[in-house]
């Protein structure tokens, strides 16, 4: 596992999306309120089969005298996109830049404590979806994708909505491999599907924020944001980005018995999971 140390700026996280259409700039309250930094990156993990090596930073921060490993995370909201269900649902982009940075994150950042791990928003991209001659076929073809009968989501969407996603934002061929993770909302990702990590485009992570999983295939609702964590109903978006970014970083299902993020309806990490 190589390690590399340098010293790095705190402005040097945020990247200026020049070109992006609306992009949020987002102040850290943990850095804000913070005098002294020493920021060291290293490499924690490898993952030996992902094109996708993290570089995460550890803090040492002399106010609260602990290490947290700080991840940054592109949030692309996918517009001018209507998908229409097989049932005949209308479904659009709903989720706001608010409902990202005074929800989704927070709640995504609550579930990640558990391995002293902070995601920091570098920028949210409201993003036009790439309407190439293949646009209809590609969004009919997700809308009606479903599981084969032993469970597994259709792999032949994947192609489909990354050829909707704009290349001039997604990480450039220097930037694989370092501190930069993305998350894709889609009105929709396929019946009963939520989330997937995209472990073969690059880790471009898609979630789905219409969903029927939880009523079996039927016509989708509005994914929750949040959810309590004491009474796991439908999962929330928050929820399933949490899970998918434990992909991204290497983790697998069913490590866990009970409550397991990485399982179907939970929210732990187990503690090889964290050390991972
Ligand atoms: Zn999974």
């Amino acid at each position: 596992m190589p390690v590399h140390l340098e010293i790095t700026r705190i402005k040097e996280w945020s990247i200026n999306m020049k070109n992006a259409k609306g992009p949020i700039e987002v102040n850290n309250k943990f850095f804000c309120c913070s005098h002294l930094l020493i920021l060291i990156s290293i490499f924690f993990f490898s993952c030996s089969n992902s094109s996708n090596d993290a570089i995460p930073v550890a803090i040492i921060d002399d106010n609260v005298e602990k290490i947290v490993y700080e991840l940054n995370l592109r949030i692309h909201i996918m517009k001018d996109i209507t998908m229409i269900h097989p049932t005949g649902l209308r479904m659009n982009s709903w989720v706001t830049p608010g409902n990202v940075t005074k929800t989704i994150v927070p709640e995504i950042n609550a579930i990640w404590k558990q391995a002293d791990i902070q995601w920091i928003i570098e920028s949210i991209i409201e993003e036009d979806v790439v309407k190439g001659d293949t646009y209809e076929e590609s969004i009919a073809f997700i809308a009606n994708t479903h599981r084969d009968s032993e469970g597994r989501s259709d792999p032949a969407r994947l192609p489909h909505l990354y050829s909707l996603m704009q290349p001039q934002y997604m990480s450039m061929a220097d930037e694989l491999g370092k501190n930069l993770f993305h998350i894709y909302f889609f009105p929709f990702i396929g019946n009963t599907s939520q989330g997937n990590a995209m472990s073969g485009f690059n880790y471009h992570s898609v979630v789905g924020t219409w969903s029927n999983k939880h009523n079996g295939g039927g016509v989708p609702e509005k994914t929750l944001l949040a959810e309590n964590h004491n009474s796991f109903v439908r999962g929330s978006l928050s929820r399933t980005i949490s899970h998918e970014l434990g992909h991204v970083l290497n983790l697998h299902h069913n490590e866990c018995d009970f409550n397991c993020l990485m399982g179907s309806n939970g929210y732990l990490l187990t503690t090889q999971q964290k050390l991972e």
